[in-house]
């Protein structure tokens, strides 16, 4: 017989070959409604799911809340919660993240991380992490990597390098010929060497260091990187670490990223930097894949050089067309077809740039020049936002609107020139080789990357336009911008034209209208 300690209850035993080896011994306490495997039993056995953790942010309420928020972000994340909160509810999906407990008596109501706390300290718990380490062996039977600063002497065992002949380096008599065992062994010149401590006759260590070891504190070294004395000096690691904020691949999530803590804890005991953490934020990148979707590799031949596309398009399209390709952190394949509109976005933004019209006279009107400030503030704020927060792909998107918006325009030349200088500062970290040449070509003084960020006003903001979101049977399905007074009749109009409205309305008999002045409209249909 088998009591819950939180609740009292009496649980069912059973005995079966499924918890984990790596878990542990003895008997375990089974959560069916919020654990993969525990679910997949339950379910094989008709067991009781009972659903105790809520989905605390895709509750429909704060859903139904923070609409105008969530649209300004994405709307195929709110409608994926949407879908996944119904699928929870109705338990046909598993959900095992944090959330507010449900079913749990008194426990009820509480976010998971309290309630950790307070049915610990009901059941007279206590918290504890389980570390599941073991040692590192760092010696690698192979030519690249630091030497291991050891040497073996008959009579006194294993002596350190003395630190006056640190670092050992690497020799150049080697023979890279397969043997079985590393070019260190053959090497002459640095097997041969006398014992530290007794001067007789010694052999060094043929072992390198497992290449993690250097990773594991390059960064430190990065601040001070020609330091002959020692591994860096404290003051300058302290001016710029810990890093403010790391870029790389998910794989080194586990492995990496884990032993610089360690290196960085260890240095921190032995006083050389005075932080904890080495990395304060991290952000992955995901792979760019072949144009079959697939990983890049030499045997699937999907492997697309950067050199070629550089010699075809230009590095600045290269790197566009990359930053464009979708967010940061996703895998994306390649595609041969989309990278020509990046190289056409550049050409436009080339003859734009080089084209002043002769309207000097033009006189631009209130409503015209009211366009033109709401353009380059809605611009300079996405593009600013965007970059600090990785979003590469829909600040170009921006340049993109923008660039037509410019295309489009007729402007005085002194505004012209105004608005396409700050077009190429916007541009200019993305797309930096052709920018540079456009501001030298425009006879602008300096060059470009010392020039101001360029500033906005925020109250060109406000173009008395407002966004909609259009749901159909209260899923989000697109969204209009439209004149701020516009009357419920035409927003409808508007609304029932847009694609992605449309395409869900399909076939359908609009029953009713839903119509919240500045913020929605709702078709049931
Ligand atoms: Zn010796």
């Amino acid at each position: 017989k088998a009591i819950n300690p939180a609740t009292n209850e009496e649980i069912p035993v059973w005995v079966a070959d499924y918890v984990l080896g790596s878990y542990g011994t003895g008997a375990i306490m089974a959560v069916p409604a919020h654990d993969e495997r525990d679910w997949g039993f339950a379910k094989k056995f008709n067991l009781e799911i009972r659903q105790v953790v809520s989905p605390l942010s895709a509750g429909p309420v704060r859903i139904y809340d923070s609409i105008n928020d969530a649209l300004k972000k994405a709307p195929q994340d709110l409608e994926s919660a949407i879908e996944d909160y119904e699928k929870i509810k109705a338990g046909e999906k598993i959900y095992t993240q944090y959330g507010i407990l449900i079913n749990s008596n008194s426990f009820t109501g509480l976010e998971s991380a309290e309630a950790v706390k307070k049915i610990s300290k009901k059941i007279g718990a206590e918290l504890k992490a389980q570390y599941k380490l073991h040692d590192w062996l760092i010696s690698r039977q192979r030519y690249w990597g630091a030497p291991i600063p050891i040497i073996y002497c008959e009579q006194c065992g294993e002596v350190p390098v003395a630190e006056k002949n640190l670092p050992v380096v690497l020799p150049e008599d080697v023979d890279f010929r397969p043997t079985g065992e590393s070019p260190l062994v053959r090497s002459a010149s640095f097997q041969k060497v006398v014992c530290p401590k007794c001067g007789l006759p010694a052999r060094r260590e043929s072992d390198t260091m497992d290449t993690f070891v250097d990773s594991s504190w390059y960064f430190l070294r990065y601040c001070d990187p020609h330091n002959t004395q020692e591994i860096f000096d404290k003051k300058k690691v302290a001016a710029w670490c810990p890093v403010t904020f790391y870029v790389g691949g998910a794989e080194h999530a586990v492995m990496h990223l884990l032993y610089a803590r360690f290196f960085s804890k260890v240095l921190r005991d032995l006083g050389y930097v005075s932080f904890n953490e080495p990395f304060l934020k991290l952000r992955n990148q995901g792979l760019i894949l072949g144009e079959d979707g697939q990983k890049m590799s030499k045997s699937r031949g999907n492997v697309v050089n950067p050199d070629e596309i550089v010699d075809k398009f230009g590095a600045d399209t290269f790197r566009l067309y990359e930053m464009f390709m979708g967010p940061l952190e996703e895998a994306k394949p390649w595609n041969a077809t989309s990278i020509i509109g990046i190289r056409r976005f550049l050409e436009k933004v080339w003859s734009l740039s080089l084209s002043a019209k002769p309207t000097e006279n033009l006189h631009l009107s209130n409503e015209a020049r009211d366009e033109l400030s709401y353009w380059v503030a809605k611009t300079t704020k996405k593009v600013t936002d965007d970059i600090v927060n990785f979003r590469f792909n829909t600040a170009i998107a921006a340049l993109m609107e923008f660039t037509n918006y410019l295309q489009g325009a007729t402007l005085p030349v002194a505004e012209q020139i105004k608005v396409i200088s700050v077009l190429l500062r916007l541009l200019y970290p993305l797309a930096p080789h052709i920018t540079s040449e456009l501001w030298h070509r425009l006879g602008r003084q300096g060059q470009i990357w010392q020039q101001a960020w360029p500033e906005y006003d925020p109250k060109a903001l406000r173009l008395n336009q407002v966004i909609l979101a259009v749901q159909v049977n209260g899923k989000l399905r697109g969204q209009i911008t439209v004149k701020a007074d516009i009357s419920e009749a035409e927003a409808i109009k508007i609304a029932q034209a847009n694609i992605d409205v449309s395409r869900h309305l399909a076939g359908k008999t609009i029953k009713r209208t839903i119509y919240v002045a500045g913020k929605l409209i709702n078709f049931v249909a």
